[in-house]
């Protein structure tokens, strides 16, 4: 089943002598629960391709379907109800809120929704993660790698649609940046959970079912390298 697809993307930013082509006609189509790795050199677009998919930067022309609705045909309340609901967004540098803590970090997109926290999915997230004891913790008290854990978190709470990380290991060791690539293919197998991840590390593209290769923003390769 498709669970998202994109027709066409472009997006330009700035104009006349200025202006730059971050994508330039960009076509694709992802199966629920694929997880697919995209690479390329830096300032190819890729960046600008996860925002786009994720509902946080509007594309200059063409369309991003996610299971079955044309995301940017919404007006702007329920763009900003899809992107807490429909897309997790992890980051390199975690974007933790410093104030909170690490369950207050996590249950922040539904309490914003103003939905009903789920203790089960909350328990069973906290315990995947490893975070058991450090509930209350703030994220200047957590290492790098238990804070990419709490945004890893907070991007599954709600169970989204599709999770869209851009290097999400960049900050991290490799110790560390293996302990995360696991949980994030261990949610992909659990969950069905579709992965989208930018990356420049080689070893983790390889771990994807798929690698899409940007370059000027245009794809120039799409490979499936395993079922
Ligand atoms: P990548 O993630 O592959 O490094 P980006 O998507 O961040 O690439 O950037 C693609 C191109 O778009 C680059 O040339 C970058 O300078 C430009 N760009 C990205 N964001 C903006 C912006 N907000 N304003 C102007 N140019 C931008």
């Amino acid at each position: 089943m498709e669970i998202l697809r994109v027709e066409n993307l472009t997006k330009t930013y700035g104009e006349g002598i200025n202006m730059v082509k971050a994508l330039d006609g960009v076509s694709f189509s992802i199966e629920k629960g694929d997880f697919v790795a995209i690479i390329g050199p830096s300032g190819s677009g890729k960046s600008t391709l996860l925002h786009i998919l994720g509902g946080v930067d509007k594309p200059t022309d063409g369309k991003v379907i996610m299971d079955g609705s044309d995301v940017y045909k919404q007006d702007d309340e329920n763009l900003a109800i899809f992107r807490r609901r429909q897309v997790g967004l992890i980051y390199q540098f975690y974007n933790l809120i410093p104030v909170l803590n690490v369950i207050e970090n996590m249950t922040l997109p539904v309490l914003m929704d103003a939905r009903k926290v789920s203790e089960d999915r909350l328990n069973e997230l906290v315990s995947t993660l490893g975070l058991n004891g450090r509930e209350n913790h703030l994220p200047n008290q957590l290492s790098g790698g238990q804070q990419q854990r709490v945004s890893i978190g907070r991007a599954l709470m709600n169970a989204p649609a599709v999770v869209l990380a851009d290097e999400p290991t960049g900050n991290l060791d490799s110790k560390n940046s293996q302990d995360i690539i696991h949980l994030l293919k261990e949610s992909n197998r659990k969950y069905n959970q579709t992965l989208i991840i930018i990356t420049h590390d080689e070893n983790i593209a390889l771990q994807a079912n798929r690698i899409i290769s940007i370059e000027d923003g245009k794809i120039i390769r799409d490979e499936v390298i395993r079922k």
